[in-house]
């Protein structure tokens, strides 16, 4: 049973040999009265939490740090083996919290979530139709509630998360702009996604007149995925009753002491509501978020672009990319196809 392992907690910019490919022998045998499962690992989902799983935690998060010397866990698509869990049986196919490696044995079924639909990639319960997806969604129409024709910005906007919310905004007809780090990203933001502008905050020596130019008259909704001096822009060019949904900052995760921020005032200022959430505590509305999506991807009326890493061995460097920027679109690794 082939495994990554995590090599020691790591502090900074996490590197490719922070882990390591290792192998074991695995009984394929679920301990004897156990209710959870036995499965084999298909896809295998690299997400910007994971990094703060990576160090030695010592405040309160809602993760917990991996165990150093252990495999890593994250969210992947599985097929059951063996169950003892009356709701699943030898086949099904299941998304949720797995082990990086070939096949796990996970004690309850709890984190996971049986697949019902098998005409769209199964890769997707890693993204739009998983955790990210989820994200995207709860985050836009819980904590925003946009109106068309409202002005919405997306940073990190062509990832996982990033791309859905700015496709799910132009479907309910907001006028859209996101930020990513590269040409290829941008060009992908305006002609795949449909986003409205688009523009690469690498090349942008001015983020306030960034956001001045294509929000001359502001920003009603900001989707945070970045944090730090993106915010601080963001902060100056709100609308009256604008709200951000705080996802993530991952330009903060490898720093040892966080930026400040310094515009919060604006806050005051345009009468604004800024809320963090997780998206562990919007689960309930799942079944209801399929019911949007599914026709959507069927429909073409979402697209979903994925970065496809091969093999196990490929996952700590895809893993690891995600803070470098170099995925583009959803980072997957694929274990095995069937
Ligand atoms: P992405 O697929 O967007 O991958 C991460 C991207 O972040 C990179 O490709 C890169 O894109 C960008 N990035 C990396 N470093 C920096 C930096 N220093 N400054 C600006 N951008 C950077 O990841 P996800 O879509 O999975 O996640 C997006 C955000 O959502 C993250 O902050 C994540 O932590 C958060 N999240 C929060 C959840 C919650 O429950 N609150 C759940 C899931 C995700 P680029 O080339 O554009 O720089």
């Amino acid at each position: 049973n082939k495994q990554v392992v995590l090599r020691d907690y790591v502090s900074g910019f996490p590197k490719e040999s922070d882990m390591y490919v290792s192998s074991s022998t695995l009984k394929l045998k679920l301990p004897e009265g156990s209710k959870g499962v036995v499965v084999k690992n298909l896809y295998l989902s690299c997400d910007p939490y994971m990094r703060n799983r990576m160090s030695k935690l010592d405040y309160e998060s809602y993760v917990d740090s991996f165990k150093s010397g252990s495999p890593i866990t994250g969210y992947g698509v599985a097929k059951v083996l063996e169950s003892g869990d009356p709701n699943l049986k030898e086949g099904d196919l299941v998304w949720g919290m797995t082990g990086w490696e070939e096949y796990s044995i996970l004690n309850s079924t709890q984190a996971l979530f049986k697949i019902h639909h098998t005409d769209v990639p199964l890769s997707y319960y890693t993204g739009i139709l998983g955790m990210p997806g989820m994200t995207a969604y709860a985050g836009l129409y819980e904590l925003c509630s946009p109106n068309k024709g409202e002005y919405v910005y997306v940073s990190a906007a062509s990832g996982a998360v990033g791309q859905l919310v700015g496709q799910f905004a132009k479907l309910l007809g907001c006028y859209v702009v996101g930020s990513a780090g590269s040409k290829e990203k941008v060009d992908l933001l305006k002609n795949k996604f449909g986003f409205d502008e688009a523009f690469n905050y690498k090349e942008e020596p001015d983020l306030n007149a960034a956001l001045k130019r294509y929000f001359p008259e502001g920003i009603d909704i900001y989707f945070e995925n970045v944090g730090g001096k993106m915010l601080d822009a963001v902060l100056l060019n709100l609308r009256v009753h604008a709200r951000i949904a705080v996802c993530g900052m991952i330009s903060q995760y490898n720093l040892e002491q966080p930026e400040g921020v310094h515009n919060l005032m604006q806050l005051i200022t345009k009468r604004a509501v800024m809320k963090g959430f997780v998206v562990g505590e919007y689960y309930h509305l799942y079944p209801k978020f399929l019911e949007l999506v599914l026709p959507s991807i069927k429909q073409g009326q979402i697209v979903y672009v994925e970065d496809v890493a091969q093999g196990l061995e490929s996952g700590p460097a895809a893993l690891v990319g995600l803070f470098k920027g170099r995925n583009v679109g959803k980072q997957v690794v694929v274990v095995s196809r069937d």
